[in-house]
């Protein structure tokens, strides 16, 4: 399980950012909120209107600096993972069936329950 939560986005730690704000299994910083609502307005002002376009996290970066980022990238994955497992504990401290969840992962009941399962200390 990951100890330190980091932007999904820049992969900046919480320590380095001023607000870390969560979403199901990612968070986002304040800085990569602020550079979102710049591109958001960036391309409403200069793109037509109902095409929508993806800005990749690679961008220009060299490959160094993407190898630089790779520790933090299997950082965020298991950031996530942890996020999923606690949605799946959320959903199994509401009776929810091992079948539905299953079901809503793509899974088998059996597949879910091997990979989510936890026993309940208490
Ligand atoms: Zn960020």
């Amino acid at each position: 399980m990951a100890d330190d939560r980091s932007c999904s986005f820049c992969m900046k730690l919480d320590v380095e950012a001023r607000y870390l704000i969560a979403g199901p299994g990612i968070f986002i910083c304040d800085d990569c909120v602020r550079l979102c609502a710049q591109i958001l307005d960036d391309q409403l002002t200069h793109s037509p209107a109902g095409t929508a376009s993806a800005v990749l996290p690679w961008g220009e970066l060299s490959d160094e600096e993407m190898l630089y980022r790779l520790p933090r990238m299997r950082a965020l994955a298991d950031q996530a993972e942890d996020g999923l497992q606690q949605w799946v504990t959320e959903l199994r401290r509401r009776s929810v069936t091992w079948e539905r969840i299953g079901s809503g992962l793509g899974m088998t009941r059996q597949s879910a329950w091997t990979r989510f399962h936890r026993e309940v200390v208490s």
